[in-house]
């Protein structure tokens, strides 16, 4: 695996657990859905789910640039 920014191979690997915030936009995607019977479906499993989630990143030791896998 490279770097995209500078292709160095000089990367390490993290893996965290990140919460899921719900953003402006988040909210009202989830808001408009829950006005439709579709969304009520798509919506409530979705808030059912677990908050957070794994990510793995990685970060270059050369330059410093991060970015999810
Ligand atoms: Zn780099």
């Amino acid at each position: 695996m490279r770097c995209p920014k500078c292709g160095s191979e000089n990367i390490a690997i993290n893996t965290y657990q990140e919460s899921r915030g719900a953003g402006c936009f988040t909210v009202l995607f989830y808001i408009i859905l829950a006005f439709t019977i579709l969304g009520l479906l798509i919506v409530i499993p979705l808030m059912l789910r677990k908050k957070t989630r794994t990510v793995t990143a990685c970060v270059c030791k050369t330059c410093g640039h991060k970015w999810k896998i």
